[in-house]
């Protein structure tokens, strides 16, 4: 399995990534940030099928079909709000892993993962860059061939690049 790194909108990647992540809210109905941007770009198809999903607890994660965007599929994630979780690296961990095994078992080839809890939940970027890409790299896959980290900002994007390394 190869791991990358880009600067970049995860709205914006073509048909060949068939998954992104979206970092979402435990009611999958749409939020800031990325979870914004999913969702302007999807359509208002994807709330509505987020409606039926009966939200998500943090840690957990969901599939839904993808509309607009050039993917198959959109698996929401709820990562942990640092400030308030009883034990956000477990949790953070857990977002990593449950998306992996969805995006594996739909037999997924390429998936793409926005900085999971580093914006508005405030997990510290260092910490959570460490957790993402260990949880990533020691993940058996099947299917998975290729997973991206989508950086939307540079200082993001350099402290993943680190921690590859
Ligand atoms: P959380 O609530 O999990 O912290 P946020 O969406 O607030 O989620 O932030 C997570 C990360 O996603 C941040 O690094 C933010 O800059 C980034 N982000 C925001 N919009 C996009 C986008 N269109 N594509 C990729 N990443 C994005």
């Amino acid at each position: 399995m190869i791991v990358e790194v880009i600067l970049g909108d995860i709205t914006k990647l073509g048909s060949e990534v068939e998954a992104i992540v979206n970092a979402a809210n435990e009611d999958l109905l749409g939020g800031g940030g990325v979870d914004g941007a999913i969702h302007r770009a999807a359509g208002p198809e994807l709330l509505k099928e987020c409606c039926t999903l009966g939200g998500c607890e943090p840690g957990d994660a969901k599939v839904s079909k993808a509309y607009n965007l050039k993917q198959k599929y959109i698996i929401h994630t709820v990562g942990p709000r640092y400030y308030s979780n009883p034990n956000p690296a477990e949790t953070l961990r857990s977002c990593y892993q449950k998306s992996l095994q969805i995006a594996d078992k739909l037999g997924v080839k390429t998936i793409a993962f926005p900085s999971i809890s580093t914006g508005v939940f405030r997990y510290p970027l260092e910490e959570a860059s460490s957790i993402a890409i260990n949880t990533i790299k020691q993940y058996k896959s099947k299917n998975i061939e290729t997973v991206i980290i989508c950086a939307f900002d540079e200082k993001t994007y350099k402290v993943y690049l680190d921690k590859l390394r």
